[in-house]
């Protein structure tokens, strides 16, 4: 059968992660989770005392930089160098410093290279802010996600809540911060490619998110 690439794109929180990772064990297809190599940046941008506004650093930083996929079990763990670096990427401090690394154009550029490799095989799903418009214009099915931000807020809460002692209100800051910095910064804009099929996840649960998404690729196939 032939094996497509799939792009999910949207906000933070709108269900991206469990519906890529629900979606890809349905159709067989890897998961890759881009948000976690912007995070991979930030996490050694902060270990190794970098400053992100410092270019030369920051690209001296990326051309050493070995951050690998690699399957565990029946999880896909992110790998600095030899280090599982997984667990470590999820703090408040590492989504906005990822946030802020993002709108470097040598960590887009140099993370350009490392996505592009990893689809080459296609048969994934892809999940991230840019990969239907920028990372992967062709993919074969498109789609963003979206939902309304006190919905967003209030799963991104649940998620963290055990791991963090960030308040819901200060939760729902963070996001309506991150959103503005990616939706506004000149590089690669949160948006969806004008090719996406737009689904709002609001009062969806992710079964029926992915049930519907494996509708529009059944077509897509047919
Ligand atoms: O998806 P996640 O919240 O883990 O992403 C962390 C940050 O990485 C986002 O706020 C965004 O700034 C950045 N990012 C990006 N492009 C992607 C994936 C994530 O700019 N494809």
């Amino acid at each position: 059968m032939k094996k497509l690439l799939i792009t999910i794109d949207g906000p933070a929180g709108a269900g991206k992660t469990s519906v890529s990772r629900a979606l890809a064990e349905r159709l067989g297809y890897r998961y890759i989770d881009t948000g976690a190599l912007y995070r991979g940046v930030a996490y050694e941008v902060k270990r190794q005392g970098i400053d992100p506004e410092n270019d030369v650093d920051l690209a001296a930083l990326c051309s050493r930089l070995q951050l690998v996929f690699k399957q565990k079990a029946n999880e896909l763990r992110l790998y600095s160098g030899s280090t599982d670096i997984t667990d470590r990427i999820r703090t408040p401090e590492i989504s906005m410093l990822a946030s802020a690394v993002s709108a470097k154009s040598l960590v887009r550029d140099y993370l350009l290279d490392v996505q592009k490799d990893i689809g080459r095989q296609k048969a994934a799903v892809f999940e991230g802010r840019d990969m239907g418009t920028v990372v992967f214009p062709a993919a074969d099915v498109k789609f963003f996600l979206d939902a309304s931000s006190q919905t967003r807020a209030q799963r991104r809460y649940q998620e963290i809540k055990s791991n963090s002692n960030q308040s819901l209100k200060q939760v729902e800051k963070d996001m309506q911060r991150r959103d503005r910095d990616d939706s506004t910064r000149s590089l690669a804009p949160l948006k969806p490619a004008d090719d996406a099929i737009i689904i709002d996840s609001t009062d969806l649960s992710i079964q029926e998110v992915v049930d519907s998404m494996l509708s529009y690729i059944a077509r897509r196939k047919g």
